[in-house]
């Protein structure tokens, strides 16, 4: 038993890291296709400690019209992909039955993780579902965890769900630090923008501009959200220290 509560992140694989086909099976390689910024995407969850777990339903895997050597061959070459890329599950747990099967690990059902919910302590604040389809939110539902509903073909299906999962966390870990005084300060340097600083008394919404054509180093912000959330820098300083990445509304 992990005593530390995880951060997990319960991710569905077919319309959420590879795309589905129109057949709804990944039977070869050929039909295995990355879904646009998820290698980036799930590489910042794991920066930020967070643990990925995959949970999936192969209808009718094992059955004649889907052998399990030609599942096996592609979802070893995709975990492969990921593996390459330094993106490793933790587990990953298939439901290969039919819905008509009745079992109690097809997703929304949770049958597949209980043993894993017994054996860790997962922080409920900060763990998610992410899924493509409305049996990902209600498996969310029944986990009593919040469900992130993507949609691959999407612009940017991955980018914005990762700044919000982050903004989260950031949030929560800098009105931890600033419990002791009066000042409340929410700042999310996590996402390109905007990024807000309230006291109560001033509320500024401060937008970095051209943030990806002169990115800030990420060990950079690590210190400014330090120094934010210790109030070592006034407030009405940040802009001489931005600079040209600010600009005032
Ligand atoms: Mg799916
Ligand atoms: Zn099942």
């Amino acid at each position: 038993m992990n005593s530390d509560n995880q951060k997990i992140i319960f991710l569905d694989r077919d319309g959420t890291i590879i795309f589905e086909p129109g057949d709804f099976q990944v039977d070869s390689i050929a039909k295995v296709q990355l879904v646009p910024e998820v290698i980036s995407s799930l590489s910042r969850l794991i920066d930020h400690g967070y643990i990925l777990v995959m949970v999936t339903n192969q209808d009718g895997l094992g059955s004649n019209s889907f052998p399990e050597t030609q599942f096996t061959e592609a979802h070893e070459y995709v975990l492969e992909l990921f593996r390459s890329q330094g993106i490793e599950f933790k587990d990953i747990f298939i439901c290969p039955h039919f819905e008509t099967d009745n079992c109690d690990c097809r997703k929304p059902a949770t049958g597949l993780i209980t043993e894993f919910l017994v054996q860790n302590n997962i922080d409920p604040q900060r763990s998610y579902v992410i899924g493509d389809r409305d049996t990902d939110m209600e498996f969310s539902k029944r986990l009593k965890l919040q469900g992130i509903k993507i949609d691959p073909y999407a612009k940017q299906p991955w980018s914005s769900i990762v700044d919000e999962i982050l903004s989260v966390d950031r949030k929560a870990k800098v009105v931890r630090q600033t419990n002791e005084t009066e000042i409340s300060v929410e700042v999310n340097l996590a996402v390109s923008a905007p990024v807000s600083i309230s006291t109560g008394m001033v509320f500024l919404i401060i937008c970095l501009n051209n943030w990806r054509n002169t990115p800030i180093p990420q060990s950079s912000l690590n210190v400014m959200a330090i120094w934010v959330s210790m109030n070592i820098i006034p407030l009405k300083m940040w802009p001489y220290l931005l600079g040209k990445h600010l600009v005032w509304h």
